[in-house]
């Protein structure tokens, strides 16, 4: 019996995938994006000297952020913070509010609530023109726009989440906001409502502060983005003025356990396949396996012949249109940080998949194609011994897809792969296809992000030219290869996506901060 204890996975240890780490909330001393001085996060904002990024750079150490303070330039930043010092409880308020709408995928009252929400809560930030935009019954599309000025940033979001189950994980209820500790714990309140807000919150303050915006803002805050956004090519192209502009920010954004903030410049694309094989009219006796065919087995077939065990497609022409990594993406990936220890530790394994080393590792999370199985459900497994042949087996497939390639070329392939295989009985259907997007980085949008987020989180910013996740970016912004950035709060622990997500209110205040600069920045960044 020793040696054989199962250490069972604490509900706080599921992983979030950004940056594998565990929760900070539950392990205060890996602090993970945390100030290590530990100071209040409120008062932190108002009344601590923002780090000069000169400074900080030349002496690369925390105590030198403190005596950069009286320089001239301090006096306008210092009214940001008061302003958003002066503002929080309010600002605090509204994402309670926001946070509190239940707007999963299934639930089309609160989606609309949702909707509303956002469109009302625009046009009180002077989006004079906010609206929504409909295909049929689906959750509306909420676009508005403000200020004027040579440039247009579009600020792509969506207020829809994550389904919160399981519940009975939650320490507090995921649609009553919770403050703990300094963080707010709510599904959604990372990805994507607590980003969305403060982006709005953000043209307030720069207009208190600064002054009318320089550029013009617009956003498109679709209600769908967790469904694969099924009907934002088509609003979009209905008003093509809407995806015209200079530069756009994503959804989302992070920082690393460094506090590095942490910019992402694309994403991958995603096609989502249901799998069905059906072998017979129904179930039958085992003892007839040495004539009846078999569709667990049959399916498990089907799906082998994806993949060799290094991790290569093996579909026909799946590789052609992946895009070479350019020179300058190469060195990004160079630069880019990779904890491949804590990679590993946050799901307890002590090698990667497909015999991948960690430089593999680091380069295919950026720019590898993946085929990954979901889920697969056939036959009896429930407790006890069934014998028994099933005659049905389903099973989910997701492809993450890297520039250029096409979702659906794709399915077109996977089919011709399983008819040539002889798996012309195994039926699937996509459910979901978006194309992958890699922007440029050598662009004013990122080097004025890259700049903000450097001066209000006080460390150097990690280019990263494509996340693992999906983001309809390639909608808005591949006709006119528009760079597009991450410019947000979330910490490697925010849990988006499973439960107990939360974020910490200090890093809300700051990515706020960033973003009131950005709108004036952008305006001149060359
Ligand atoms: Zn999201």
């Amino acid at each position: 019996m020793a040696g054989h204890t199962v250490v069972r996975t604490q509900p706080h240890d599921i992983p979030d995938g950004a940056g594998g780490e565990r929760s900070a909330r539950e392990h205060p001393d890996h602090s993970i994006g945390r100030d290590p001085a530990g100071r209040d996060a409120l008062d932190d904002v108002v009344d601590e000297t923002r780090p000069c990024v000169a400074v900080w750079r030349g002496h690369g150490r925390h105590d030198a952020e403190k005596t950069a303070s009286h320089t001239a330039a301090m006096t306008v930043r210092d009214d940001l913070d008061r302003f958003i010092a002066s503002e929080r409880d309010r600002f605090t308020a509204e994402l309670r509010e926001l946070c509190a709408i239940p707007c999963e995928a299934s639930d089309k009252r609160a989606l609309d609530a949702a909707a509303r929400w956002c469109r009302e809560r625009l046009r009180a930030a002077g989006f004079a023109d906010a609206r929504e935009l409909r295909a049929d019954s689906a959750p509306a599309l909420v676009v508005g726009e403000t200020g004027a000025g040579k440039r247009t940033l579009i600020g792509v979001q969506h207020y829809d989440v994550q389904p919160a189950v399981p519940l009975e994980l939650w320490k507090s209820p995921p649609y009553d906001p919770a403050m703990r500790d300094g963080a707010m714990y709510a599904r959604g309140v990372d990805d994507n409502k607590g980003h969305l807000l403060l982006r709005i919150q953000a043209v307030e303050a720069h207009r208190a502060v600064y002054g009318e915006l320089p550029i013009r803002v617009r956003f498109l805050i679709e209600g769908e983005e967790e469904s694969g956004s099924p009907n934002l090519a088509s609003l979009l192209a209905r008003e093509p003025d809407l995806t015209g502009g200079d530069g756009a920010l994503k959804e989302g954004g992070a920082i690393d356990s460094q506090g590095r903030p942490l910019l992402s410049l694309g994403g991958k694309g995603i096609l989502y396949c249901h799998f069905r094989v059906r072998t017979m009219s129904r179930d039958a006796h085992s003892g007839g396996a040495t004539h009846y065919p078999n569709a667990a087995m049959r399916l498990a077939h089907a799906f082998a012949s994806l993949m060799d065990p290094r991790g290569r497609v093996l579909i026909e022409g799946f590789y052609d249109d992946v895009r070479e990594p350019t020179a300058a993406e190469a060195e990004m990936l160079e630069r880019m940080p990779f904890d491949s220890q804590a990679t590993r530790d946050v799901v307890g394994i002590e090698r990667f998949a497909f015999g991948r080393g960690d430089d593999d590792a680091k380069r295919a999370s950026v720019f590898e194609p993946t085929c990954n199985v979901c889920g697969i459900e056939s036959g009896y497994n429930g407790p006890g011994s069934k014998t028994v042949i099933p005659c049905e087996a389903t099973g989910k497939i997701d492809f993450r897809l890297v520039p250029d390639q096409d979702p659906d070329y794709i399915a077109e392939l996977l089919r011709a792969h399983l008819d040539r295989s002889g798996f012309g009985d195994v039926d699937f259907s996509a459910e979901e296809g978006e194309h992958p997007y890699r922007g440029p980085a050598d662009a004013p949008l990122v080097r004025a992000v890259a700049a903000v987020a450097e001066e209000a989180f006080g460390k150097p910013v990690v280019l990263i030219p494509s996340s693992g996740g999906t983001s309809p970016m390639w909608v808005v912004c591949n006709a006119r290869r528009m760079a597009n950035v991450t410019l947000g709060m979330g910490h490697p622990g925010a849990g988006a996506h499973a439960p107990n997500e939360h974020i910490l209110m200090e890093n809300y205040w700051r990515a706020m901060r960033a973003t009131a600069g950005l709108y004036t920045r952008f305006a001149s960044q060359q």
